[in-house]
C-alpha cells in the first residue's frame, strides 16, 4: 500500500509490481506527484523556454537576427501538455503492471490499515507493507503574507499570471538561483536576497563565483549577507525588509526557502510511526520507519530532497519489502547522488567536493579544465565554465567532480557513473569520445 504517487511512490509501485507484489497506490492529485505538477517538470519547462529565448536574443552573435517574446498562454499550454504526456505514460505503465490506483486522500488508522477518502466515499484497506511518500510543500514563514498574486511561493510561478516587472527572490539555494535566472531571462528585473556571502551555500565556491559573475553581467542585483524578515504589500508594490535594516522594493516576491514534509494528517500516531522535530518521518538506512513494515521515502523521509533520489529510494524499498535485501546489493549512497542547478551557466556536481576534501584533510588530486579551449564550446558560442575532477592520488579512483557550463546537467553523468562504480580517471581518458563534444573536456580533466 503506497500513499503518495510522486517519484518515490510510483517508482516503488512499479518495482514492487514487477517483483510480484499486489500493489495499491493512493494519490490525491496526479500520479507523478508534485515533481510533475509544481517542481521539477514545470520549472525545467520554463527554464528551457528561457534558454531558447536567450539563444534567439543572442542571435546576432550566431549570425542571425530574430525577435523573442514570451507568450504566457502558449507557455502555460506547453507545461500542461508535458505534464499530461508524462502522467499518461506513468498511469499506462502502472495499469499494465496491474497496480490498483485510487484517486483519494489516504491515512493510516493502524499499523496495517489505511483509510482512503475518495469521491465515492471512504474505503478501509489492509496492507502487509506500507510506503508513505507524501512529499513536501513550500515553507512559508509567519512574516511572509503569501497572497499567490504578488507574494508567491514556488508553486505560484509556473507560470505566474504575468511576468513580474521586478521580482525579489528570497533565498539563494538551488531553487532561488533557478528562479532568479529564469525570470531574468524572461525580462524581469531581479533582486536576489542572499543570506550569506555566496549564492548556493555549500556548493563549490568556484562554481558559485561563475554563476554570480553571470548574474551581475545580466543586471541581477545580489543583496548579500541579508536575511528577509518581513514582507509588506502596498498597492502593487512589494516591500521586503531585511533583519539588518536594508529594504528592497519590487513588483513581486517569491519565497524559495525550503520545504516542509507532508506528515500531518497521515495517522502516524495511530500506527506508532515516529516523526523528527522538523516533520520528517524517522527512518533507518533501509528507509524503514520506527514500525518495521512501514517505510517512508522521498521528501517525507527528509534525506536528500531530489526527485532522482526519491525514485531510487522507491525502487530500493520495493526490493527490501520483497526480501531482496538478503541478496548482495548496494545501499543507496547519498554522497554519490549527482545533482544539477539549471541556471545560465548550468552547474552540476557529484561525490566528494574539493572544499570538503580539504576541510577533512583528505589528500586528493584536483584537475580543472576550462571550456574556453573546447572546440564544441566555441562552436556553440558559449565557452564559459569548467570541468573539475577530484580523484585519489594513489589509486586514480574518481571521487567526485563538478561541471559549470552548457549542458553540465547531462555531462555530469559521465563522472557520476565513474564515482558510483569506483572507476579510475584512466577509465575515462582511455575512452574515445566524440569530437567535437563538450565531453572531451571531461576526458582532458581526467588525463
Ligand atoms: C521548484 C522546485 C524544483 C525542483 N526541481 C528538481 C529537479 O530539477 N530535479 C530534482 O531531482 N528534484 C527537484 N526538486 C525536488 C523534487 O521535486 C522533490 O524532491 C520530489 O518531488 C520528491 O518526490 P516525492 O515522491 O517525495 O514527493 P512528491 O513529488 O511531492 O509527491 C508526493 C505526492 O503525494 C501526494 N499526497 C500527499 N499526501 C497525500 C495523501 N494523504 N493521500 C494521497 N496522496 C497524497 C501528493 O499529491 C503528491 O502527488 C524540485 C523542487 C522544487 C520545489
Amino acid at each position: 500500500m503506497i500513499i503518495g504517487g510522486g517519484p518515490a511512490g510510483h517508482s516503488a509501485a512499479s518495482a514492487a509490481a514487477s517483483l510480484g507484489a499486489e500493489v495499491t497506490l493512493i494519490e490525491r492529485d496526479i500520479v507523478g506527484g508534485a515533481a510533475h505538477l509544481w517542481d521539477c517538470v514545470p520549472s525545467k519547462a520554463m527554464i528551457a523556454t528561457g534558454d531558447q529565448l536567450a539563444r534567439v536574443n543572442a542571435g546576432q552573435t550566431m549570425g542571425f537576427t530574430a525577435d523573442g517574446r514570451i507568450d504566457i498562454e502558449a507557455l502555460t499550454a506547453r507545461i500542461a501538455d508535458i505534464e499530461k504526456r508524462l502522467n499518461e505514460s506513468f498511469v499506462g505503465m502502472l495499469t499494465n503492471q496491474k497496480v490498483r490506483m485510487i484517486h483519494g486522500v489516504g491515512r493510516l488508522t493502524g499499523p496495517h490499515t489505511v483509510e482512503v477518502d475518495t469521491e465515492s466515499g471512504c474505503e478501509t484497506l489492509h496492507a502487509d507493507f506500507v510506503l508513505l511518500s507524501t512529499g513536501s510543500r513550500p515553507r512559508v514563514p509567519d512574516w511572509a503574507p503569501v497572497d499567490h498574486e504578488r507574494v508567491l511561493t514556488t508553486r505560484d510561478a509556473y507560470p505566474p499570471p504575468a511576468i513580474p516587472e521586478h521580482l525579489i527572490v528570497v533565498g539563494s539555494g538551488v531553487t532561488g538561483v533557478e528562479f532568479a535566472n529564469m525570470f531574468a531571462r524572461f525580462g524581469s528585473k531581479v533582486t536576489l536576497i542572499v543570506s550569506r556571502q555566496q549564492v548556493l551555500p555549500g556548493k563549490d565556491p568556484e562554481a558559485a563565483a561563475v554563476l554570480e559573475d553571470s548574474f551581475l553581467e545580466r543586471g541581477i542585483d545580489l543583496l548579500k549577507g541579508a536575511r528577509a524578515s518581513a514582507i509588506r504589500r502596498e498597492g502593487d508594490e512589494i516591500i521586503v525588509e531585511c533583519s539588518d535594516g536594508r529594504v528592497v522594493r519590487g513588483s513581486h516576491t517569491v519565497l524559495a526557502i525550503g520545504s516542509i514534509p507532508n506528515s500531518e494528517g497521515l495517522g502516524l500516531e495511530a500506527a506508532g510511526v515516529e516523526v523528527e522535530p522538523w516533520g520528517a518521518v524517522k527512518v533507518d538506512h533501509n528507509l524503514r520507519s520506527s514500525v518495521p513494515h512501514i517505510y517512508a521515502a522521498g521528501d517525507l523521509a527528509g534525506t536528500l530532497p531530489l526527485s532522482s533520489v526519491a525514485t531510487m529510494q522507491g525502487k530500493k524499498i520495493a526490493q527490501h519489502m520483497m526480501g531482496l535485501h538478503k541478496l548482495p546489493h548496494r545501499h543507496l549512497d547519498y554522497e554519490k547522488a549527482a545533482s544539477a542547478i539549471f541556471t545560465d551557466p548550468e552547474i552540476a556536481d557529484v561525490g566528494l567536493a574539493e572544499a570538503d576534501a580539504f576541510a577533512s584533510g583528505r589528500k586528493v588530486r584536483v584537475t580543472k579544465v576550462p571550456f574556453s579551449a573546447n572546440p564544441k564550446a566555441l562552436i556553440e558560442g558559449d565557452p564559459r565554465g569548467f570541468v573539475k575532477i577530484v580523484s585519489d592520488p594513489a589509486t586514480g579512483v574518481v571521487l567526485g567532480g563538478s561541471i559549470v557550463g552548457r549542458s553540465a546537467a547531462e555531462l555530469i553523468s559521465v563522472i557520476a557513473v565513474a564515482v558510483t562504480n569506483g572507476l579510475k580517471v584512466s577509465d575515462i581518458w582511455e575512452s574515445v569520445l566524440v569530437h567535437p563534444s563538450l565531453a572531451e573536456s571531461i576526458a582532458e580533466a581526467a588525463e
